[in-house]
């Protein structure tokens, strides 16, 4: 089975939750009529953008785009004058952890909840909330514990609570069980438990599969084939050339993380079969080398209102603890050797032609829900990526990367409306993708204020 066909399987299997989601919010809202009207549109494609542009969306999704001029926007229409704005797709983030929101260090956040008593559906709402009103209209988690995982996610699609729509991976499938709570991942020592394990992740109702470290070739393979009979996708976090290779061939559908843990620049030949296979990779590479060096240049960062406004002011205080002598963090020590290797080892893949999607495993010790996205697209772009290719990626590309693509990663009739509003044209400065100013999802207008 080719990897389009897997896709679609998925897709399928991901409408349903759509068509769930679609028939609430047709109930609550009644085929209600929005109109974004006066800015700019840049519409998910590498091409000129319509200017002065309208778009009209009944329900939940787009029906119209075109010159504001020339649409007609039906009298009854709820209008969003984005005049002097800028629309783009919602966006897409591939490696979200949504049962971490930044703290500096994971053992002592995890200890943290318990001691408070804190609810971890609770915190994977606020970066649910976070994520969206930063433009990411669409996450996937990968690594959270299941019931929790699949309770948010619905609670989201039926209109309940605000948040990115989400894919959900639940526990993570390894050799090698970490310090990391028991209920986020499942230890395996056969190929045959990591297929049952994928089995049972299946029906518990996961969207993706995703496999951790330790793995050997044939265990990739047997969750790969497991999880392809159910129409889940596979999403590996690889780093060595040799677990690069074994996923690649395996059949793993994403490769996650290859080529940002401070290894050297992989060999040609790997580089090329990627390639070639038309494999996508999501490099997840701000996250230590960029954010890091943005943090030592401005701490202040760390005490970002966003983060006040969404958090309850005890966990605020204990992420604001967190990182108190953040410079020493362990999950820093690493960040010289990546910064080493870094513009040689991600570049490669831009400089290969790659298909690349957009992760940033945000969540991560200082790297923020509200924020993570834009600075991953910040770091493709100082790599070489233009602009307008990094949007593209975070929109178009990463929903045909996910078998989304007929309903998703684009502003076009047919679509479901997620759109983002942004204050100034990201063409000329990525770093506008911070603070968008309206977000769109299903249809519906949030804002921060
Ligand atoms: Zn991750």
């Amino acid at each position: 089975m080719s990897f389009r066909d897997r896709s679609r399987e998925t897709a399928a299997a991901l409408a349903s939750h759509l068509i769930l989601a679609a028939a609430f919010a047709a109930s609550a809202a009644a085929q209600e009529r929005l109109a974004l009207v006066g800015g700019m549109l840049l519409d998910g494609y590498d091409v000129p953008p319509l200017h002065h542009a309208a778009v009209l969306i009944e329900g939940e999704r787009i029906v119209a785009v075109g010159r504001a001029a020339e649409l007609e926007i039906p009298p009854d229409a709820r209008v969003v004058d984005t005049s002097g704005r800028v629309m783009i797709p919602g966006m897409m983030d591939l490696h979200a952890h949504l049962a971490v929101l930044g703290h500096g260090e994971y053992g002592r956040w995890f200890s943290w909840i318990d001691e408070e008593g804190v609810d971890i559906e609770e915190v994977m709402e606020i970066s649910a909330k976070q994520l969206l009103l930063a433009g990411v209209t669409t996450a996937v988690d990968l690594g959270a514990p299941l019931e929790a995982s699949l309770a948010v996610r619905d609670r989201i699609a039926r209109g309940e609570v605000p948040g990115a729509r989400l894919l959900m991976a639940g526990p993570w499938i390894t050799r090698r069980v970490s310090f990391w709570p028991e209920n986020y991942q499942i230890g395996v020592s056969s190929p045959e438990e990591a297929s049952a394990a994928v089995e049972r992740l299946a029906e518990a109702g996961v969207d993706v599969i995703k496999a951790w470290v330790g793995l050997t070739r044939e265990d990739y393979r047997a969750v790969a084939d497991t999880a392809h009979r159910h129409g889940l996708q596979v999403h590996a976090h690889v780093y060595g050339p040799d677990e690069v290779k074994n996923a690649l061939e395996a059949g793993i559908d994403v490769l996650t993380h290859a080529g940002s843990a401070g290894t050297p620049p992989y060999e040609p030949d790997l580089l090329r079969d990627i390639v070639v296979a038309g494999r996508p990779v999501v490099i997840t590479g701000a996250h230590r080398v960029w954010v890091f060096p943005a943090t030592v240049e401005f701490p202040e960062r760390l005490q970002d209102p966003r983060l006040r406004d969404d958090l309850p002011a005890a966990m605020y205080d204990e992420l604001q603890r967190s990182f108190e002598n953040f410079h020493t963090l362990p999950y820093f020590q690493t960040t010289a050797r990546q910064m080493f290797f870094g513009d040689a080892s991600l570049g490669q893949w831009i400089e290969a032609g790659a298909v690349m999607g957009m992760g940033t495993d945000s969540g991560t010790p200082m790297n923020f829900h509200t924020e993570a996205l834009w600075r991953e697209l910040k770091a493709h772009v100082d790599l070489g990526m233009t602009p307008m290719e990094a949007i593209v990626a975070a929109t178009r590309v990463n929903a045909r990367i996910l078998g989304l693509a007929d309903d998703l990663g684009s502003i076009e009739p047919g679509k479901i409306a997620d759109i983002v509003v942004l204050r100034g044209d990201p063409r000329f400065s990525i770093t506008e993708l911070n603070e968008p100013v309206v977000v769109v999802k299903d249809g519906r207008v949030y804002r921060r204020d």
